[in-house]
């Protein structure tokens, strides 16, 4: 029920869309998808054990949570995004920024091929999905209308995503106050 609600407003925050894809990452085939294999792999029952139960149902079943619910869209502070199924990075704060969707938005990724991306048509919406390329577990999808120099918007979970704070450097150990 909540979930289309989420999907809709989805939607909505992207209505300004353009055209320039040049900088967004190869979608994969969605039928090579299907069988595709992951470094991280576990039964449905070690996820079920090893997730909450709203981790599970976004990361294993491409849930979508309500806006401006999770954990992690207004976060602010300096650190990074593991996916939270396999603890891979895969965003920084210094790509989060604020696109009033209520999810966590990033314009860019921690590091290159992180993520995988395949075509998602369920809704009746033609998106992107990202999904996490260690274990291949659901994250959130990709838009195009992101900010600069990028433009993209990867609208991710927060259930789908564990924050770690950076904390200051410490002093090394011959240093001395
Ligand atoms: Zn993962």
């Amino acid at each position: 029920m909540f979930a289309l609600g989420a999907l809709i407003l989805a939607a909505h925050c992207n209505a300004s869309p353009t055209n320039n894809i040049a900088a967004r990452p190869a979608t994969a085939n969605s039928t090579t998808n299907q069988t595709m294999k992951f470094p991280v792999t576990k039964t449905d029952t070690e996820w079920r054990q090893e997730l909450t139960p709203e981790q599970y149902r976004v990361l294993r079943q491409a849930d979508t949570e309500r806006p401006f619910t999770g954990l992690y869209w207004n976060t602010k502070e300096p650190g990074v995004y593991r996916c939270a199924a396999c603890k891979q990075v895969l965003f920084t704060s210094k790509d989060k920024f604020d696109s009033g969707c209520g999810w966590p938005s990033f314009s860019d990724l921690a590091s290159a091929k992180t993520v995988i991306l395949r075509d998602d048509s369920s809704f009746g919406m033609h998106r992107t999905e990202v999904i996490c390329a260690h274990c291949g577990s659901h994250l959130g999808h990709l838009f195009d209308d992101g900010p600069k120099p990028t433009g993209l918007r990867y609208c991710i979970n927060s259930a789908s995503l564990a924050f770690e704070k950076t904390n200051p450097p410490q002093p090394g150990p011959g240093e001395k106050k």
